[in-house]
């Protein structure tokens, strides 16, 4: 493609702003990003309270986020934030300790047993039975291939055939039962589920996995994980500072039209001429949202296979408050409530985060979600209410809400579709309509896949 091809990027969020940065380094540098907000980070959004900053969207990575350290590397910085650290609480408050830690203990336990020897199959079937599962994006799965970027410093390029990899189209807990380790579920559903990513009854085991890699996995179980001092947005921010073409911030786009080999892109009432878009904001949202964000089949003129295919999308609900606590009230530490991460407990509180060890003057962020693919969905005013309520009982009773939002979350496609192909019909479109597709559904909802997915379609298109 010719270098000074004029290409648009929707959205100034992780996949937005890395697309630029890797464009750049490709010698592209006629790239335009436009953001809707006043800010960027899109779902890295880190506020200020009392001097420091706190989370209120993504909070943590892993050694093997490379592509969030490719833009370490570009901006200068890197993950210098407090050390994270957990502990467990039952649905009434009580502290628990769900994984015996010592030898003496797993001996003691029969359960604790079974599920090493679980644990130990699952890591060998993965690396067998599905191998080729990690590889960033979802290229080829349903077909029983893989084809993507092995997860390693090198990112070396990897294809194969592998039919099993089809299984991956079962929701996680199908897919475990199918081998024989349902225990496994257990420890994969701290990150998963209280981060926001659904029940395990209904999310492709897909997501589960590429999210979680056996390695990943692991690495949360260690408490091997990176976080940022000046919070997750820093990083997007000195991103944004370090490119050649800053995002436009409040870009307010009404129309794009796409004709005679261009890209009319009407922003602030003004229409601007590009060749090629980049869309790494959602690309379909049903309903209506109250914080007005759209999806790109409300705004683009849209053709038939666009719609029909990302009206297939579903997103979490996934609800975030920030608390103020007296400090008698204050957690010693961040707690996940297990009980609450099953779909018959929908709404309730599933994990609480202290961000500052020594600082007792800072807000307590907490998590729940509200939505299941197959029950009614509790509104938005009724899960905080049930928030607070579970906050009392865990014995951290906090009433002043000081931040709170719903948040447009870890947008996938359900089990049938996944099995149909879906991702595979999105990845013949790229470029169709001299458009092109990235952010979260494309990958997976995390800061790192989506940069490394817009990495990999600048290698592959670009
Ligand atoms: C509570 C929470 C906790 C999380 N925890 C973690 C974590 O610990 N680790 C991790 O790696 N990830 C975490 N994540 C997920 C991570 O933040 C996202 O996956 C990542 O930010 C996705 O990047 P993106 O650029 O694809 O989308 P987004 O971050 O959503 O960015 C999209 C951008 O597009 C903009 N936009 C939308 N519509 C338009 C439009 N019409 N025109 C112009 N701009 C538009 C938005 O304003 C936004 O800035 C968390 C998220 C949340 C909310």
């Amino acid at each position: 493609m010719d270098k000074n091809t004029r290409i648009c990027i929707i959205g100034g969020g992780p996949a937005g702003l890395s697309a630029g940065m890797y464009l750049e380094k490709k010698g592209y540098n006629n790239y335009t990003i436009l953001e809707r907000q006043d800010r960027v980070g899109g779902k890295c959004w880190s506020p200020y309270y009392n001097g420091k900053r706190y989370e209120m969207g993504a909070i943590m990575g892993v050694p093997s986020y490379y592509a969030v350290h490719d833009v370490e590397e570009f901006c200068g910085i890197t993950h210098d934030g407090p050390k994270l650290n957990r502990n467990y609480k039952n649905a009434a408050g009580e502290v628990i300790e769900p994984f015996a830690r010592t030898l003496g203990n797993i001996i003691k336990n029969p359960w604790m047993l079974k599920m090493k020897g679980q644990l130990k199959k699952f890591g060998d079937l993965l690396e067998t039975k599905y191998k080729g599962y990690d590889v960033n994006g979802h290229r080829g799965v349903a077909e029983g291939r893989y084809d993507g970027y092995a997860v390693t410093p090198g990112r070396e390029k990897v294809q194969g055939e592998n039919p099993n990899l089809k299984d991956l189209a079962l929701p996680f807990k199908e897919f475990c039962e199918k081998n024989g380790v349902p225990l496994v579920q257990k420890i994969w559903i701290g990150p998963f589920t209280s981060f926001g990513y659904g029940y395990f009854d209904e999310i492709p085991a897909a997501y589960v996995l590429k999210y979680l890699d056996f390695q990943t996995c692991m690495n949360f179980v260690k408490v091997n994980l990176w976080t940022w001092e000046q919070g997750t947005q820093y990083i997007w921010e000195q991103l944004n500072d370090h490119i050649k073409h800053p995002a436009r911030l409040n870009s307010a786009i009404e129309k794009v039209e796409r004709h005679d080999g261009k890209v009319f892109v009407t922003v602030n009432g003004e229409v601007e001429e590009f060749d090629k878009i980049i869309v790494t904001a959602p690309l379909h949202i049903p309903g209506k949202r109250a914080d007005g964000q759209k999806g790109m089949d409300e705004y683009f003129d849209v053709r038939d296979d666009e719609k029909e295919l990302f009206s297939k999308i579903d997103y979490e609900r996934y609800d975030v408050q920030a608390f103020l606590t007296k400090p008698e009230n204050h957690p010693e530490i961040s707690y996940y409530v297990f009980d609450n991460m099953v779909p018959e407990k929908l709404g309730h509180l599933m994990v609480y985060y202290r961000r500052w060890k020594d600082q007792i003057d800072q807000v307590i962020t907490t998590y729940a979600l509200r939505k299941h693919k197959n029950m009614e969905e509790i509104p938005y005013e009724t899960c905080r209410q049930m928030v607070q309520d579970d906050l009392k009982i865990m014995h951290n009773p906090a009433e002043e809400v000081i931040n709170e939002w719903s948040v447009y979350y870890f947008p996938h496609v359900f089990s049938e579709d996944y099995a149909a192909g879906w991702y595979d019909k999105v990845e013949a479109m790229q470029g169709k309509y001299d458009t092109y597709y990235a952010g979260e559904v494309m990958s997976f909802g995390d800061m790192d896949e989506t940069a490394e997915y817009s990495r990999e379609l600048v290698e592959r298109f670009f």
